[in-house]
């Protein structure tokens, strides 16, 4: 889709402007609906795309993601626009630097078209715990897009963008993709810069794209990995590009099943269509091995001690005084400045993460909690190293239910948790993962979108690429 339309910008047959109109156009009419924006970067937009069709006019070359409109999940800054990582806490809150991605976007001639809608600090897999409203699933309106990436997600299958930006700490790019019927796709921990983007869990936390193909993914990915300065966990980048060698490439390939992620818990509709899926790629020459991991049905504890102690840590920052929203008329001392605008200013989920955080990283507490969830982290990891010496990839569903209703799992944080028992592994691993559409299941007569999540071992995106690709043609 994005090497159609760059083909079409570059021979004169569409313009930028044309482009982005059509999308800002989509967006006032189904964005009411749908709630994928939090901001529309209207003028922004066109003035970008004004000048790349200037120089298309004057016969330039294009970069391949040049005058393609796309949207930006609003956890990641843009310089001089809101960035509110959906909090009443940043409700007014004017981002003074680009995010590294951005920069390197920019670079690239990138159009946004805006910012898209999350669950508060990306925590949530509904984008319910929005503080400005949820963001409705395309396929059903009555139904979640998926979190926290469920604007971007939505943007994409909506066709209010090309493609878009989310982030990943436990499945907030894949789910989504998975329950709107997109690519989503989460990188190995450090390929992108997190620099410029608001963290949860620090040692999670990885930038991706959702698009509509997988070579879309790997255009994208292109553009945004690499070495940055600003963030020392990134490296710099082992291939000239993903996306120009990206190929057909089925044949011999191991693909292994994850034992424990296709029993109790998943829903028989979504197995069927995922099975069927890999079966059309057994039959195209790919090898199933079922695998048993039994260390990854800890991942979700791991995660859920792990995620929460870096997430209080990360949110100290919003005390009232340096960002953002601050509660200071008639306040008797800082103190209340900061337990009054914390108190306005975070949603449910961000206080019931600070506090859980608070108590596994206190003292006596850090021992029993933070160490052990780091140990059992590293037999996590080991047990994927294991797994790719047999495997080329492993493969499951994305999620274990198509897109649930709007309220259903609102009130019962600990069901909404286990909507990430498959995608949170590969933040723990720090492997890459993508979910590519596999198929759908009927529900008050409507089709639903199954993901299927394919893991890879560290750095060999090329690899987990490929296959996804290959299944994705084969259909
Ligand atoms: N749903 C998970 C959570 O609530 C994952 C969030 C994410 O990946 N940002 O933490």
């Amino acid at each position: 889709m994005i090497r159609e339309l760059h083909n079409k910008l570059q021979n004169k047959e569409i313009t930028s402007v044309g482009l982005t109109k059509k999308y800002l156009d989509a967006i006032e009419k189904k964005d009411g609906k749908l709630h994928a924006f939090l901001d529309v970067l209207k003028e922004k937009a066109l003035e970008q795309a004004e000048t790349i069709d200037k120089k298309i006019e004057q016969g330039e070359e294009l970069n391949v993601l040049e005058g393609i409109p796309c949207a930006i999940k609003d956890n990641m800054c843009i310089a001089g626009t809101k960035t509110t990582a959906a909090s009443k806490i940043l409700e007014n809150y004017v981002a003074p630097y680009n995010a590294t991605v951005i920069d390197k976007l920019d670079e690239h001639g990138a159009v946004y078209l805006g910012k898209t809608n999350l669950d508060e600090f990306a925590m949530g897999s509904s984008t319910e715990n929005s503080a400005f409203g949820v963001t409705k699933n395309p396929h059903d309106h009555k139904r979640v897009a998926g979190g926290s990436s469920g604007g971007s997600a939505a943007a994409v299958a909506g066709g209010l963008a090309t493609w878009a930006l989310g982030s990943d700490t436990g499945g907030s790019i894949r789910q989504p993709a998975s329950l709107c019927g997109v690519v989503g796709f989460k990188p190995t921990y450090g390929r992108v810069s997190r620099y410029g983007l608001i963290a949860l869990a620090s040692s999670y936390d990885q930038i991706g794209p959702i698009t509509k193909t997988v070579e879309d993914a790997a255009i994208v990915f292109d553009t945004i990995c690499g070495r940055d300065e600003n963030d020392n966990t990134t490296v710099k980048k082992n291939s000239e590009s993903f996306a120009e060698n990206i190929k057909v490439d089925l044949k011999g390939k191991k693909i292994g099943l994850i034992k424990e992620f296709f029993s109790e818990g998943l829903d028989s509709r979504v197995e069927k269509a995922v099975r069927q899926k890999l079966q059309n790629a057994q039959s195209r020459g790919a090898e199933l091995i079922e695998i048993e991991m039994p260390m990854l049905k800890h991942s979700l504890a791991v995660y859920y001690l792990m995620m929460p102690s870096e997430a209080s840590s990360n949110l100290a920052r919003f005390d009232g005084i340096k960002y953002g929203l601050s509660e200071n008329d008639s306040v008797e001392s800082i103190l209340d400045v900061y337990l009054k605008s914390r108190q306005a200013g975070f949603g449910d989920e961000p206080k019931r993460r600070i506090i859980l955080g608070t108590y596994t990283l206190s003292a006596g507490y850090y021992d029993a909690y933070y160490k052990k969830a780091q140990g059992v982290q590293e037999l996590i990891k080991k047990e994927f190293a294991k797994a790719f010496e047999k495997v080329d990839v492993l493969a499951s569903p994305t999620s274990p239910t198509p897109a649930f209703k709007i309220g259903e799992k609102a009130d019962n944080p600990l069901e909404m948790y286990l909507t990430d028992a498959y995608t949170v592994s590969a933040n723990v691993g720090m492997v890459p993962a993508i979910s590519i559409p596999s198929g759908t299941v009927e529900e008050d007569e409507k089709k639903l979108p199954v993901g299927l999540q394919l893991i890879g071992k560290w750095w060999d995106e090329q690899n987990m690429l490929n296959i996804a690709h290959s299944i994705e043609q084969m259909s």
